[in-house]
């Protein structure tokens, strides 16, 4: 992802000057192959557009989005066909993404029918049965409608089903917010293993810390559509530089006591991305702020092989 902007008009009448909400204000950040992104943030900090723009589902502003060498801007409408097939995402409530009047078995085929359409309907069925035993859904329920599956099995049919035409990256949107945390944790655990299994990468969405501990090699946080601190897990969670990813950091409890945090605590809310804090937009908040920050936009500068932040602090 380079320099890649997004901002949504918001309506308004025609007398009034235009407005935008600056959703994804100009983001550059890479996922290697088979690793786990995580993008964290408070709601409406720009994640689930970034998400969003990544597979296509809406088009930048600006700036590049670049999968396996290939500037996806410069795809032909058959190219991106082909592109789709290979990124799929996962959302947070499975019950709007599975069809209701559907069953299990028909969700599943049916990108095989779109896709392939020369294959046999037994050869699908067989596809279908592997990968749902895979993902920890047995062959008797092929026939159930996605009403008769708990919240977490319907999360499993959702991953077969984004898994089903052998994509290499997936985008969960907050994929496990909506379930109970035992529940929550099997299905980290079913998504590590499968990733091992077909060798996938995730971008991996989420506004809970301890879900993207669990999960992520690498974690980007952002603030306001704009990305904050880029580092290895551990770099993140033991040793966080920005303040507002201190912030984040000390509302969730540390089960480890060799790992001392510092407390930050943010003051005021969150401010409105379509008319953002000037010079960094976090200074409105921030405990540590300085006359600098009102004026200058802090750049993302590499601070080690792990870490980049984008802060004036250092
Ligand atoms: Fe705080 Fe300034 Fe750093 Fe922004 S640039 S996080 S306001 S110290
Ligand atoms: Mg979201």
């Amino acid at each position: 992802i380079k320099d890649v902007k997004k901002h949504f008009p918001l309506s308004k009448s025609w007398f009034e000057e235009k407005q935008y909400v600056k959703a994804v204000d100009g983001i550059s950040f890479s996922i290697n192959q088979g690793e786990t992104f995580g993008l964290v943030g408070e709601s409406g900090c720009g994640k689930s557009t970034t998400g969003r723009l990544i597979n296509g589902l809406i088009k930048s502003d600006t700036g590049e989005v670049i999968f396996n060498g290939k500037d996806l801007a410069s795809l032909s409408e058959k190219q991106w066909k082909a592109y789709r097939k290979k990124m799929q995402m996962i959302f947070q409530d499975p019950y709007a993404s599975l069809s209701p009047r559907m069953k299990v078995k028909d969700i599943l085929m049916e990108p095989l029918t779109i896709h392939f359409p020369r294959m046999s309907k037994q050869e699908k069925i067989e596809t279908v049965k592997n990968l749902l035993d895979k993902c920890g859904i047995s062959e008797f329920h092929l026939n159930k409608y996605p009403h008769e599956f708990s919240g977490g099995q319907r999360q499993r049919i959702s991953i077969a089903r984004a898994l089903i035409l052998q994509p290499e990256l997936i985008i969960a949107d907050e994929a496990v917010s909506a379930l109970d945390v035992s529940i929550q944790s099997q299905i980290l655990n079913l998504m590590k293993n499968l990733q091992k299994e077909f060798n996938l990468t995730y971008l991996f969405i989420s506004h809970d810390l301890s879900v993207v501990e669990h999960i992520s090699d690498r974690v980007g946080v952002m603030y306001l559509g704009n990305l904050i601190e880029v580092a290895s897990k551990q770099s993140i969670f033991k040793d966080p530089k920005h303040p507002y990813t201190k912030s984040l950091l000390a509302s969730i409890p540390q089960p480890d006591p060799s790992v001392k945090r510092e407390r930050i605590s943010l003051k005021g809310e969150i401010p409105s991305p379509s008319n953002p804090p000037t010079g960094c937009k976090f200074h409105t908040r921030c405990p540590l702020a300085m006359d600098v920050c009102k004026e200058k936009v802090p750049i993302m500068q590499k601070l080690n092989e792990n870490q980049q932040v984008a802060c004036h602090l250092y």
